[in-house]
């Protein structure tokens, strides 16, 4: 479904990604771990077009959004990056909700304002999103006094409201205080229950042991390793991986 090949970022002068793959099939779940600085969002980043690649290709769902020709970077035209872009929806560290909207309106604004639904249409899918990540009850309050936890449920309810084909998470959680990181994870979990496809960038080793099919570790913007969730944590194969393991669990 996803396939990222041979993706080189520079920033400057400076190389952040060297080569890196990834592929994802649908109804997968990917996790993708590492080090400070590996460039793990930046791979995320690429995927979604919030930072251009300087060589390899990107293709979604059987589109390219980024091929190389003739030794240059070629990106799909204006139109089909809106459609290719449309099936990505991105959760961040920092919950970015829309302070001044209700939690309902932050889920609507989207669909409303991008897609052009109707309110009514889209009303009765919010709250149904909404009861899903157990905050029916907030859906009149505004973000500013909701708790972390909450507030990233919020944002997950609003990615979901554009009816993606594939979640991305950047440390959905590291923003967040111990006992509120359990709420997101468990609503995470739900989703992977539900085959959602899904890439996630996390520091919550346990989690991503439990929850992912496939797990790519990175490091220096490369891919050290890459296999089953079991290969990677119970068997890895790359004294990098052992001792980036080692050194968190
Ligand atoms: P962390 O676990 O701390 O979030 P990460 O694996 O997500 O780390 P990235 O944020 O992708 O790492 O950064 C990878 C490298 O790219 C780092 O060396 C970082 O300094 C560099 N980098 C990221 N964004 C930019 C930018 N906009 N300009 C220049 N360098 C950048
Ligand atoms: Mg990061």
């Amino acid at each position: 479904f996803i396939e990222m090949k041979n993706i080189r970022k520079d920033f400057g002068k400076q190389t952040i990604l060297h080569n890196v793959n990834m592929s994802m099939e649908k109804g997968e779940v990917l996790s993708i771990i590492g080090p400070s600085g590996a460039g793990k969002s930046t791979l995320l980043r690429c995927l979604i077009h919030l930072e251009t690649i300087q060589g390899g290709s990107i293709m979604v769902d059987g589109d390219y959004l980024a091929r190389e020709k003739d030794g240059a970077m070629v990106y799909a035209d204006e139109n089909q990056q809106k459609k290719i872009l449309s099936k990505m929806g991105m959760v961040f560290q920092s919950f970015n909700l829309f302070p001044h909207m209700t939690v309902l309106d932050n889920i609507m604004a989207a669909p409303i304002y991008v897609k052009g639904m109707k309110k009514e249409e889209i009303q009765p899918v919010a709250e149904e999103l909404l009861r899903k990540v157990g905050l029916l009850n907030k859906k009149d309050m505004y973000p500013g006094s909701l708790s972390g936890g909450q507030k990233q449920r919020v944002a997950i309810a609003r990615a979901l409201a554009m009816n993606p084909d594939i979640m991305l998470f950047d440390e959905p959680t590291s923003a967040l205080d111990p006992e509120l990181t359990g709420e997101v994870l468990k609503t995470i979990q739900q989703l992977a229950d539900e085959n959602m496809t899904m890439a996630i960038v996390t520091h919550e080793m346990a989690f991503a042991k439990s929850v992912s099919d496939r797990v790519l570790f990175m490091v220096d913007g490369k891919v050290e390793e890459e296999g089953t969730s079991e290969d990677v944590f119970d068997h890895p194969k790359n004294e990098r991986t052992r001792a980036f393991l080692k050194s968190i669990l």
